[in-house]
């Protein structure tokens, strides 16, 4: 299937992250899409320039007021003297409107550079450089390029973003995530003509940015398998299988920390038999791979024939399907998995004929 890259991913460079005040190098690293490359390369891939995007790409899922802070928050902060002055070199929050500030008022918009960044930011983790925004507007041409493909009679194509997005709600970002690219390509799909879409995500984490854009659009069925929040993992306060969306359209399958092939393939093939049922058209597959055992980021155990597995379950779904790639952090295996899952989305097809 082709493969959608674009080199200004390299322009984003989170630069580590805050991590409980301190800042850590983090696992958010350019290096990462350039090793699924190397991966895809060495297996003969087709490669393909993602081609810009109209803003239009970006606002069927995000508030304007996200993206315009996004587009400017690097030049302010630079602007303001802060990478100066007090020496922060990233935009990082201090102070979060939290709701119960407000006894049901409209929260005002700061005026101040420091106090807006947590306007728009949940986490401190997620920092913005000065080419963040390019690199993130860059990820949402890859996605959207490759969900044209497939509206023009491609089967499949993938799209090798960085920074990843499903973390990203309409109006907020987090979790090393600005643009809710796997979101875009969706919308683009349903755009283009496709009546109902289904998302099904199978990063170790839960799709919470996807889940929010889509709670209330019955014409966009969003799955997310990923390790149970309740065992401690981000994005903690949500990502619970009671979590139904309205009309029903949401499903999460939590996984028990440890869990391996056997339940975690068996949990994607259900929430693509739930799509297949509701008679969705196509097929947006959220493609994280930190579910591998030795991932540093999950504490998952997929092993990389599990991976292959899923690729095949959903392959065979028989799906026009857009592949967009989330998370996935081992650096010396994550080329090699996401192979796995592709490879395993072709032979599921073929399978079916
Ligand atoms: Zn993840």
């Amino acid at each position: 299937m082709p493969v959608v890259w674009s080199d200004d991913h390299r322009l984003h460079d989170p630069g580590g992250e805050v991590w409980l005040g301190v800042r850590i190098p983090g696992t958010e690293l350019p290096e990462r899409a350039e090793r699924i490359r190397e991966a895809l390369t060495a297996d003969g891939a087709w490669f393909v320039e993602a081609e810009p995007q109209p803003d239009d790409a970006v606002a069927s899922v995000h508030d304007a007021e996200l993206t315009a802070y996004l587009a400017g928050a690097w030049d302010a902060w630079e602007a303001a003297g802060l990478p100066d002055d007090p020496g922060i070199d990233r935009v990082v929050p201090y102070l979060f409107p939290h709701p119960d500030l407000f006894s049901g008022i409209a929260p005002r918009a700061a005026t101040s550079v420091t106090a807006r960044a947590g306007q728009f930011a949940y986490d401190t983790m997620t920092l913005i450089g000065p080419g963040t925004w390019e690199g993130a507007r860059a990820a949402v041409d890859s996605a959207v390029t490759a969900a044209n493909l497939v509206l023009d009679g491609e089967r499949a194509a993938y799209a090798c973003t960085r920074p990843p997005g499903h973390h990203v709600t309409r109006t907020c970002f987090g979790g090393s995530c600005y643009l809710n690219n796997t979101a875009t390509a969706a919308a683009r799909l349903r755009a283009g003509g496709h009546a109902t879409v289904a998302v099904v995500d199978v990063d170790a984490h839960h799709g919470n940015g996807t889940q929010a854009i889509f709670w209330d659009d019955p014409t966009v069925l969003t799955g997310s398998v990923h390790v149970d929040p309740a065992e401690g993992w981000f994005p903690h306060y949500l990502g619970f299988e009671d979590e139904r969306g309205v009309d029903g359209s949401n499903r999460n399958a939590v996984m028990a920390p440890g869990s391996g092939d056997e339940s975690w393939v068996a949990a994607v093939s259900e929430l693509g038999a739930w799509a297949a049922e509701a008679g969705v058209e196509a097929l947006v597959v959220a493609l994280g791979v930190d579910a591998a055992e030795g991932d540093p980021e999950s504490p998952l155990a997929v092993t990389p024939a599990g991976f292959r597995e899923a690729g095949r379950a959903l392959g065979r779904l028989g799906l026009p399907t857009v592949v967009v790639q989330e998370g996935g952090y081992d650096l010396d295996t994550l080329g090699g998995l996401v192979l796995e899952v592709l490879t395993g989305i072709e032979e599921g097809a073929l399978e079916r004929g």
